[in-house]
C-alpha cells in the first residue's frame, strides 16, 4: 500500500477490522491508520504497525465492517429537524382517540413551555377528522391566550386556535383565497379551525421566525442522529436568501469548528419572483461562506411538484382524470434556460427537484441547450435531479449524455398506502406497477446514483435505506411502526406475492434493485460526485479525509432481512469519533432533545 505520512506515527490506528474501501484496489483491507483529518494509511495490520507510536490511539476491530461514511444528497435539516427540537410533535402518535392523544400532548407540551409566544406543532393526521377537520375549541381549552398552529403530517393544512384566527385576522367575513380553503362550521359560517393549502399562508407570516441560537441548537442536534446512522455529509436542498438567520446559523457553526456533518446548500431560486436578481445576490452571498464544513454554491429549482397533489408533470395524462391534465410546469424552457445559463457561468451547480416523466424532460431539453452553447471542456457542473418518481425510458442515456447524477430516495422505492391509496388511480396500473422508482436503469446507463432522505419526510435510517434500495420493500419494523394499528395493511416479505389492495411490500418490478455493493456506492462515492467531493470523500484511501464508519455486522455475510437490524457502531468525522454506541442506544432511536 502507499504510505503518504511524512510524520512517522499516525493519530489513530483501526486495526484488525474488514475495511470495504469502496476503491478498485485494494477493495478490502484490516487496517486503516489516520493522522490529523486524513487516511494515512490502508492495508494490512502488519503495515498498519509501522504507523503505531507510543501517542497513537489503538482501536481493535474485532473484525468489524468499515465503510466510507454516507452521504445525504437532498434533505431540509433545519426545517426538518426545528419541529422535533422546538416544536409540539405529533407524528408518532398512534392511538384508537387521536383526538384525545393529540390535545394530551399538546396540554403536556403548552404546560412544559410556559414563555413560548406561539405553540407551533407538526404531525396531525389530517384523515383522522371529518370534513371541516380538528376544531380550534379543541385548542382554544388546551390554551386560549397564546396562538397555537399546528400542521398536518402532509404539510397541507394547518390546525389553530382561536386566538392564531384572530391575529391573522380571519373571520367568517374572510374569503377563501385563490388555492386555499377557510374550513367553516356548516350552521354558523365561523372558520372550523383548520386552513388548507394557500390559506396556511394567511397566519404564517405572524409565526414567529426561529431565531439563530435556536437553528444553532436545532443543528447541533440533528447532527448527533446524522452521525448515528453513519452520515457526515448532507446537502441542504432549501436555503432561503430571505432567511439569513438560517445560514448565517450554519456560517457560525462552521467557523466555530462545531459541525460534525459538512453541509452543502441550495438556494432556492423560484419563477415567480426577479429570479437574475436572486440568482445573483445568492451568488454573492455564496463568496461568504467558503468554510469546508458549509458551501453554499447550488442553485435549487423546482421542475414540478407531486403526484399526491396531481401536480408532478406528467408525458401521459394523469388517468383519473378526464381532461388531460399533465400536472404542473413550473418553469418555462427560456425562463430555466436563462437561470441555468447564469449560475453556470459563476460557476455554481444545478439541482432540480423532479418527481414526473415530463418534468425530467424538460430540464434534459434546457441541460442539452444549456451544453450547446458551453465549450465542452468546461461542462463540468454536475447537474443533479432530485426524487425521479416517474423517467421515460428514453431520458436515462440523455442523463448520463449531461454527467447528471440521480438523486433517488430509496425510502420511496416500495409498495406503501400512496402507492394504493393515489398512485394506481393517477399513474394508471402499467405506470404505477412498472414505471416508479428507477434505480438500476440509471447505473446500466451510466448515470450516476446518489441517495437522499428527504428528511423530514423521511427519518434518517442508513439501513432501512440500503435495504430498501436492495429490496424495493419497507422494513418489517417499519411497517410494523407505520401502519401496526390500522386495519386493512398487510405486510408482505416474499416478492413472489402477487400484490392485493392495501399490501405493503415490493415495489415491482424486481430488476430495478440494487445489490449491496451498488447501494454502497450511491451511498458513497456517488453521493461524493454529485457533491464535488469524491478527492476527499466517498472511499477509504490514503490521502482522503477520514469519515469513517464501523457497522456492528458485515453486511454482506448477513441475510437481506437483517440488513435493518445492523447499526452503526462508530463514526469518524475528518478523524475524529463523533459517535460512538456504547450499547445503550436503542436501535433508530433519536438522540435526546437538548435541554431548553
Ligand atoms: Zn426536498
Amino acid at each position: 500500500m502507499t504510505i503518504t505520512s511524512s510524520t512517522k506515527f499516525a493519530d489513530l490506528v483501526l486495526q484488525n477490522g474488514r475495511v470495504f474501501t469502496q476503491e478498485a484496489e485494494p477493495s478490502q483491507a484490516q487496517a486503516v491508520a489516520v493522522t490529523g483529518k486524513r487516511i494515512v494509511y490502508v492495508g494490512d495490520n502488519k503495515g498498519a504497525a509501522g504507523f503505531t507510536g507510543p501517542h497513537t490511539q489503538v482501536i481493535d476491530l474485532d473484525g468489524k465492517m468499515v465503510l466510507p461514511s454516507f452521504i445525504d444528497a437532498h434533505m431540509h435539516p433545519v426545517h426538518g429537524a426545528y419541529r422535533y427540537v422546538y416544536c409540539l410533535s405529533l407524528f408518532g402518535i398512534n392511538a384508537d382517540d387521536l383526538k384525545q392523544a393529540y390535545l394530551d400532548e399538546a396540554r403536556r407540551f403548552v404546560a412544559q413551555n410556559p414563555d413560548k409566544p406561539w405553540i407551533q406543532g407538526a404531525g396531525f393526521r389530517r384523515g383522522a377528522f371529518d370534513e371541516i377537520g380538528p376544531r380550534k375549541e379543541w385548542l382554544d381549552a388546551v390554551e386560549a391566550k397564546r396562538p397555537v398552529s399546528i400542521l398536518s403530517k402532509d404539510g397541507h393544512s394547518l390546525w389553530v386556535n382561536s386566538r392564531a384566527l384572530e391575529i391573522a385576522g380571519i373571520t367568517a367575513d374572510t374569503p377563501d383565497p385563490p388555492n386555499g380553503v377557510i374550513k367553516r362550521d356548516p350552521v354558523t359560517g365561523h372558520p372550523s379551525g383548520l386552513l388548507q393549502e394557500a390559506a396556511m399562508a394567511i397566519v404564517k407570516p405572524h409565526i414567529p421566525k426561529p431565531a439563530r441560537e435556536e437553528i444553532k441548537t436545532t443543528l447541533l442536534w440533528l447532527q448527533q442522529w446524522l452521525n448515528r446512522e453513519g452520515i457526515t455529509t448532507a446537502l441542504d436542498a432549501i436555503l432561503e436568501i430571505d432567511a439569513p438567520e438560517v445560514y448565517r446559523a450554519y456560517q457560525e457553526l462552521a467557523e466555530e469548528g462545531r459541525l460534525t456533518v459538512r453541509y452543502r446548500g441550495a438556494w432556492r431560486i423560484i419563477p415567480e419572483r426577479d429570479f437574475k436578481a436572486d440568482i445573483d445576490r445568492a451568488l454573492a452571498l455564496s463568496q461568504q461562506f467558503d468554510t469546508p464544513h458549509f458551501k453554499t454554491d447550488v442553485f435549487k429549482f423546482f421542475a414540478d411538484e407531486v403526484v399526491e397533489e396531481e401536480t408532478a408533470y406528467l408525458l401521459a395524462p394523469y388517468t383519473h382524470r378526464s381532461d388531460d391534465w399533465l400536472g404542473l410546469k413550473d418553469w418555462d424552457n427560456d425562463a430555466l434556460l436563462a437561470a441555468f445559463t447564469r449560475v453556470h457561468a459563476a460557476g455554481g451547480q444545478v439541482h432540480v427537484h423532479t418527481i414526473g416523466d415530463g418534468a425530467v424532460r424538460y430540464v434534459l431539453d434546457v441541460l442539452e441547450a444549456l451544453k450547446q452553447k458551453t465549450d465542452p471542456a468546461r461542462w463540468d457542473r454536475r447537474p443533479t435531479l432530485a426524487h425521479l418518481q416517474l423517467v421515460h425510458p428514453d431520458d436515462f442515456r440523455r442523463m448520463a449524455a449531461m454527467d447528471a447524477t440521480a438523486v433517488i430516495a430509496p425510502y420511496w422505492c416500495i409498495v406503501e398506502d400512496y402507492f394504493w391509496g393515489m398512485y394506481v388511480d393517477y399513474l394508471g396500473r402499467e405506470r404505477a406497477f412498472y414505471g416508479q422508482y428507477p434505480q438500476k436503469r440509471f447505473l446500466e446507463n451510466g448515470v450516476n446514483l446518489a441517495f437522499h432522505s428527504d428528511f423530514s419526510v423521511v427519518e434518517p435510517d442508513s439501513m432501512r435505506a440500503l435495504y430498501s434500495a436492495m429490496t424495493r420493500r419497507a422494513p418489517r419494523r417499519t411497517f410494523e411502526s407505520n401502519y401496526g394499528r390500522m386495519p386493512g395493511f398487510r405486510y408482505v416479505a416474499d416478492s413472489r406475492t402477487d400484490l392485493q389492495y392495501g399490501d405493503i411490500g415490493a415495489l415491482p418490478p424486481e430488476e430495478e434493485c440494487l445489490d449491496l455493493e451498488e447501494a454502497l456506492l450511491a451511498y458513497t462515492m456517488g453521493g461524493a460526485y454529485a457533491n464535488f467531493l469524491e478527492n476527499d470523500l466517498g472511499s477509504i484511501a490514503a490521502g482522503k479525509l477520514a469519515d469513517l464508519i464501523v457497522l456492528d455486522r458485515n453486511l454482506y455475510e448477513i441475510p437481506f432481512d437483517d440488513i435493518p437490524q445492523a447499526r452503526v457502531v462508530m463514526t469518524l468525522f475528518e478523524g475524529r469519533i463523533v459517535f460512538e454506541d456504547d450499547g445503550t442506544l436503542p436501535k433508530g432511536g433519536r438522540p435526546p432533545l437538548p435541554e431548553r
